[in-house]
């Protein structure tokens, strides 16, 4: 399918929608390439934002709201048609501040701007068949006919389009949260109906926005009150330089942006640097760094004293380590393309943040729930424990690994970990510790080993 010239935001999404599934880029990666190139006012671009994220995050609810206001069977829809009825459908059922003709409207115009103008009828009868499914009415519980919308909230429908609750647990929560269905009954069994229901309205959700007083350039309590003098609703985390921040912001736009005040990053996330340790002075080896949200905490920790190495496969993500640690103010961080082989220890540490399954992070990477498949778990386990040992194997004895993901699911986590304990005597487990999503942020794992 040739790409379209973008016009407009809706345009851009349904573009973006579209790579999404020819190209394995992260979304946020195609979307920051997408709005670059589409030139498009701020406002117009947080919409574009907004909807793709939107629509990944309730594709399969969409689905199953679209399908009975369809006349033929979906798989017979072409694929950049079925993205336009779920961004139509998105705009209805979520996007109250679009008024539901202008919904209709805009998004049957795609037809014309893809192209495509023959469609035009076709999406305005199943858009208008969708808002006629729609109430107004709140419900608490789950129901065939309630779509899920957030907190905990339902919306009435006029007609059941999930399966039963109560009958098909499963298949209900792979339609109304949005899972795949392999994922929605693992995690029924692992964490039974309550959890699964309240961690489904967490991931549908857009995840809150999580700072990192760059504690080399300002205390968090100063970086709070020039967020609130600025304006801006924000509170300290349990974390001691997490800061979460209510409205949701250009972060550029935010105080001390420029000056290195601080990263972004999730507070669960920047647990795994701490357990590191580490002391200035130190030599610390950070195996999977790109984008460098861990390397920079580790360089803060270090007070920016000593040295981080830090290594990735991709030499294009690391450019941004680099920008990253300049922006900050950090100096000791030297980056290493590992295609050219792995640097020497000994290091005094290393963190090990390894490629996962991130289906902790589901509501802040919506396109991965999509492309998990059930065997990505064991595929990935191979390189998650070459790349552990390969780390442990440059410490120097009495050294500390750090092993981290930003996964929920136990054989990259735990299992992973028993299974090289089981094999490699001088590694033993000092503490290790899993975040639960939305508890009060991201899920993830830890897990601290001292090289005897
Ligand atoms: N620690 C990073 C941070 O906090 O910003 C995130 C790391 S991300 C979870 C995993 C990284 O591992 C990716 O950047 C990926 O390119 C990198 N990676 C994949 N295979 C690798 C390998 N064989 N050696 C080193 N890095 C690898």
């Amino acid at each position: 399918m040739k790409r379209r010239p973008a016009a407009s935001a809706r345009l851009l999404a349904l573009n973006i929608l579209q790579e999404t599934q020819r190209q394995h880029k992260f979304v946020q990666q195609l979307t920051d390439e997408e709005l670059r190139t589409g030139d498009l006012p701020p406002v117009e671009a947080r919409l574009t934002t907004h909807l793709v994220y939107g629509v990944l995050r309730r594709r399969a609810t969409l689905d199953a709201l679209l399908r009975p206001c369809l006349q033929r069977p979906w798989r017979e829809i072409e694929p950049w048609l079925r993205d336009c009825l779920r961004l139509g459908a998105y705009q209805l059922t979520f996007l109250s501040r679009i008024p539901p003709h202008a919904a209709v409207h805009e998004t049957v115009e795609l037809a014309t701007q893809w192209g495509r103008p023959r469609a035009k009828r076709f999406l305005n009868a199943v858009l208008r068949r969708v808002s006629e499914i729609l109430t107004p009415e709140a419900s608490s519980e789950p129901a065939a006919d309630a779509l899920p919308m957030e907190d905990g909230v339902f919306r009435k429908l006029t007609r059941p389009v999930f399966p039963d609750p109560t009958a098909q647990p499963g298949d209900y929560l792979a339609a109304a949260m949005s899972w795949p269905r392999w994922l929605a009954e693992r995690w029924l069994t692992r964490y039974g109906w309550l959890e699964c229901l309240r961690l489904g309205f967490w991931f549908v959700q857009p995840p809150p926005l999580w700072l990192r007083a760059n504690r080399c350039r300002i205390t968090r309590d100063e970086l709070l009150r020039q967020l609130q003098l600025a304006g801006f609703t924000a509170h300290a985390g349990e974390y001691p330089e997490a800061i979460r921040l209510d409205d949701s912001a250009n972060v550029r736009d935010l105080p001390g942006y420029a000056d290195g005040w601080f990263s972004v990053q999730d507070e669960s996330a920047m647990r795994a640097a701490a357990a590191v340790m580490p002391e200035p002075g130190w030599r610390v080896l950070d195996l999977c760094a790109a984008p460098g949200g861990k390397s920079t905490h580790l360089a803060e920790l270090m007070n920016n004293h000593g040295q981080i190495v830090a290594c990735d496969a991709s030499a294009e993500r690391l450019r941004t380590v680099d920008d990253l640690a300049r922006r900050l103010g950090l100096t000791i961080i030297t980056t290493h393309d590992v295609s050219k082989g792995l640097p020497a220890g000994p290091f005094d540490a290393a963190l090990v943040d390894v490629p996962c399954t991130n289906t902790g992070v589901l509501g802040r990477r919506p396109e991965v729930r999509w492309r998990l498949k059930p065997d990505s778990f064991a595929r990935l386990l191979p390189l998650q424990t070459k790349l552990l040992l390969e780390a442990a194997e440059r410490v120097r004895p009495g050294g500390v690994i750090v092993y981290s993901t930003c996964s929920i699911e136990p054989e990259e986590n735990e299992g992973l970990i028993h299974e090289v304990l089981a094999r490699v005597p001088w590694l033993r487990r000092e503490e290790e510790a899993l975040a639960i999503p939305g508890r009060p942020a991201d899920g993830g794992y830890w897990v601290r080993l001292r090289r005897d």
